[in-house]
């Protein structure tokens, strides 16, 4: 089925991005500071979004126009293991709060922010959006996929019950700038990035990578995602989700093999078989948004060039 394509302006409106401090918000942030458009932004001291009173008072007083729903408590494998509480409640508080809110105070349109991790552990690869719920969840991220399905189901029913122009937009792995570059919590790129460069540093003799290296995973750099999300903003007005993906797989050995060529580390890798390698595989199938007409514009070593320059740049303030 060819998508239909849709024609809405942001176009001097008032658009709240959740989550600007995040890796995906700031992205969103950096595009849309270069289109016409009335930018709101919130911090956490003032608005904690779990609290339903706190996301409704802010925006009967914003009264935003478009809302980026970029705002989660996400981490890695670990992360997701440890803290099941924070990845389910956190994350359906946040999520509900909003889009609630945004049918009390009338906003035009919602984007969704989701994760590849809400399909079935055992769904066709690559994951295409129809396989939402047909089967188990992985185990290592199930409170996270719960967190993230419950969303796209709101989403859903403010579309069928107020015909409320609500999307939800599946992204692979990413990324980018304001990643959280903390070794156990963190995603595997960070993680890895701020471990190999550490032990170039410090001249460690070998560096440490989790589980078999078999994994294969599909990364994006996140200024790809941001650039999708302002066009689907734009041009896809669908009660069903759609996936943003890159294409670019690749094992967890090589993608490791990688980053030590681009942090210029000359030691050893060891992978650590202890550690739990999460799904064998992660791919998207994005033909629906390539039939849209858009498709992203890095390569994984142009991204990741630009991921570790930023990580030199700012890793005084990060002091992990
Ligand atoms: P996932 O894609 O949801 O499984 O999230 P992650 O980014 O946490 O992990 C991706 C894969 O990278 C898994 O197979 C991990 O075992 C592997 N991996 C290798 N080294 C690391 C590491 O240092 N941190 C993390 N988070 N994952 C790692």
């Amino acid at each position: 089925m060819v998508e239909k394509r849709i024609n809405y302006s942001l176009k001097n409106k008032r658009i709240w991005i959740v989550g600007h401090n995040g890796m995906v918000g700031s992205a969103i942030l950096r595009k849309l500071k270069r289109l016409n458009c009335q930018i709101q932004i919130c911090q956490r001291k003032d608005v904690d979004l779990r609290s339903q009173p706190d996301v409704l008072n802010w925006m009967k007083k914003k009264k935003p126009e478009v809302i980026f729903l970029a705002a989660a408590k996400v981490g890695g494998i670990f992360a997701n293991m440890n803290y099941p509480q924070d990845f389910l409640y956190d994350n359906i508080m946040i999520s509900f709060n909003i889009i609630n809110s945004a049918k009390l105070v009338d906003v035009e349109k919602l984007i969704y922010l989701g994760s590849s991790c809400i399909y079935p552990r055992k769904a066709k690869q690559p994951f295409c959006e129809s396989s939402l719920l047909t089967g188990e969840l992985e185990s290592t991220n199930q409170w996270y996929s719960l967190a993230k399905i419950s969303g796209i189901k709101l989403c859903q029913a403010f579309r069928i019950q107020h015909n409320c122009n609500f999307i939800s937009i599946m992204p692979t792995n990413l990324f980018g700038p304001m990643d959280n570059f903390d070794e156990k919590n963190g995603h595997v790129p960070a993680a890895l990035l701020n471990r190999f460069h550490k032990a170039k540093i410090k001249e460690v003799p070998s560096v440490e990578v989790w589980g078999s290296g078999n994994p294969l995973r599909e990364f994006m750099y996140v200024d790809d995602l941001a650039d999708a999300c302002v066009f689907l903003a734009k041009n896809y007005d669908s009660i069903e989700p759609i996936n943003v993906g890159s294409g670019l797989e690749i094992s967890i050995k090589n993608f490791a093999f990688l980053i030590k060529q681009i942090v210029g580390y000359k030691g050893k890798v060891i992978f650590d078989k202890s550690k739990p390698d999460g799904p064998k595989r992660k791919l998207l199938d994005s033909t629906k948004i390539k039939k849209l007409g858009w498709s992203p514009k890095y390569n994984l070593k142009k991204g990741l060039k630009l991921y570790y320059k930023w990580y030199l740049d700012n890793i005084t303030l990060l002091r992990k």
